[in-house]
């Protein structure tokens, strides 16, 4: 992978080796196979060193069963973009926002998608806000590793992920977590039916504290 300017950090992060939750790296296989095909994926798995994933993905559980760790979370995610080459950006935040969608339609008491109904008569931006916090909220419910909070940076709210398990483990020149890109547009999409500008603005891969995602305050469309 040297050509993209990821590496494996040389100092490994001890949460890698941590259990994630069965489902959300489900999530990431069904939206991945969705993308690339069930062969793609399988011959894709068997290259980045998850053959034991191939036919046999995770339960759809909200638990850590310790079938599967944090560190093949990302490395399903890098794997995923790195061989995409140049489609890798777009390619990521397609897969993104199916997996949020599986998330948020699978596990939506954990989001608790129906309180998103109760914030319609806030001004828009704050209802984005609330829908922003329900997603940490639910995230943290099933991953309580994650250390996510949501900062005010003027036209844009930030989702800040001091704890990410897109890039974990991993060094690059540039942002990595593409796809969490989409799962924040899909999930503003799912709240309010628009499309909101999301960007990944610091990457723990790159040196920064946390991965930051500025979205936008008001939307595109
Ligand atoms: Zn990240």
């Amino acid at each position: 992978m040297a050509e993209t300017g990821i590496t494996r950090k040389a100092t490994p992060e001890p949460l890698a080796a941590a259990p994630i939750v069965d489902a959300y790296l489900r999530a990431a296989l069904l939206a991945a196979e969705e993308v690339v095909g069930a062969a793609g994926l399988a011959t894709l798995l068997r290259q980045i060193g998850l053959a034991q994933l191939v036919n046999n993905y995770p339960p759809d559980l909200p638990v850590a069963s310790g079938q599967v760790t944090f560190g093949d979370y990302s490395t399903l995610c890098v794997g995923l973009l790195t061989s995409f080459g140049s489609a890798g950006k777009s390619m990521m935040l397609r897969i993104g926002r199916l997996s949020a969608k599986y998330a948020l339609l699978r596990q939506s008491e954990v989001f608790k998608v129906a309180e998103l109904n109760t914030v319609k008569t806030l001004p828009r931006d704050q209802q984005l806000r609330f829908g922003l916090e329900i997603l940490q909220a639910g995230y943290r419910t099933l991953m309580p590793e994650l250390k996510l909070r949501i900062e005010d940076h003027g036209e844009a709210w930030a989702y800040v992920a001091e704890t990410c398990p897109m890039c974990i483990g991993y060094a690059a020149h540039e942002p990595l977590c593409w796809a969490f890109d989409g799962v924040l547009q899909e999930a503003a999409y799912v709240q309010s039916g628009k499309i909101f500008a999301v960007k990944e603005v610091a990457c723990r891969a790159q040196g920064d504290p946390a991965c930051v995602w500025e979205i936008s305050k008001q939307p595109s469309e």
